[in-house]
């Protein structure tokens, strides 16, 4: 199932067509986005019954919003690819390194991105939703909680994040439109290895980085498990997983995001980000 957030509304893409819940369920479900994680098990269900005959209009890649507009929580790992920690050059963490993206920042797939200075960078990450409610939950237990998986870009102002010792994270990567999401919300019952998922991030057309989830020093199952230890993980909860090497800020010579730049980010079964970066007014 692929939920998307259509001009506001809760929908299926199937196939490219938008199929609007609460029109296509006779008010059964709700427009709301945030409404899927309510319904999670019902929706998927009826997700199942659906046809192409039954589809609407094609889904307008304009109109996309995030597919989790207004999560409760949204968590983060730091460091959490080997080729990451190397090239910044910091040591392999024993335990997760955990911040937060505060949720306004949160944007849809193709909105644009304001720079708030000259060294904005890219991260793209492969995005966990939770889909029932995770308190002191065991890794083995993990996946039982996982709604599915959308594309993440934690954009990330380095000045900000580094302005002070120690660094502080949360606020520079949290400006307005820090965290593109979509296209859509993928059910973790489309991923034949839901712990291998390839994801690419283009700028302005090039390469940057390019990895799969197999990668990951914590995997979701580990960082569930870790996070819900300490603090209860709700429906439309995000974990932001963590981004591989090929960052700008450890490039050499460094490289920062420039107004008119596209970012293009890709997990192989979810989609596509296309994010335009433009001065901030
Ligand atoms: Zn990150």
């Amino acid at each position: 199932m692929r939920l998307v957030n259509h001009d506001g509304r809760l929908g299926l893409d199937l196939a490219g067509r938008f199929v609007d819940l609460e029109l296509h369920s006779e008010k059964r479900f709700s427009s709301d986005p945030m409404s899927a994680f309510s319904d999670w098990d019902a929706i998927r269900t009826w997700a199942g019954g659906q046809s192409l005959g039954d589809a609407g209009p094609l889904v307008d890649p304009a109109k996309l919003g995030s597919p989790v507009p207004r999560p409760t929580q949204v968590f983060a790992i730091g460091l959490n690819y080997r080729d990451h920690a190397e090239e910044a050059n910091l040591p392999i963490p024993e335990t997760p390194m955990v911040f937060t993206k505060f949720p306004t920042c949160l944007v849809g797939p193709n909105a644009e991105v304001p720079l708030t200075s000259d060294r904005v960078d890219w991260e793209v990450e492969q995005v966990v939703v939770i889909g029932r409610e995770a308190a002191r939950v065991s890794a083995a237990r993990a996946w039982d909680h996982v709604a599915g998986f959308t594309v993440g870009q934690d954009i990330s102002d380095r000045r900000v994040q580094f302005a002070g010792k120690p660094p502080q994270f949360s606020l520079g990567k949290s400006a307005t439109a820090f965290g593109p999401t979509g296209p859509a919300l993928v059910s973790l019952d489309e991923f034949p290895h839901p712990d291998r998922l390839v994801l690419r991030c283009w700028v302005g057309g090039e390469l940057m980085q390019e990895s799969t989830t197999e990668n990951l020093i914590f995997s979701v199952p580990e960082l569930i498990e870790y996070i819900s230890s300490y603090c209860v993980l709700l429906p439309g909860d995000l974990i932001f997983t963590g981004t591989p090497g090929g960052v700008g800020s450890v490039r050499n010579p460094r490289r920062y995001l420039v107004a008119g730049e596209t970012i293009d980010s890709e997990i192989e079964g979810i989609g596509r980000l296309s994010n335009l970066c433009v001065t901030r007014d």
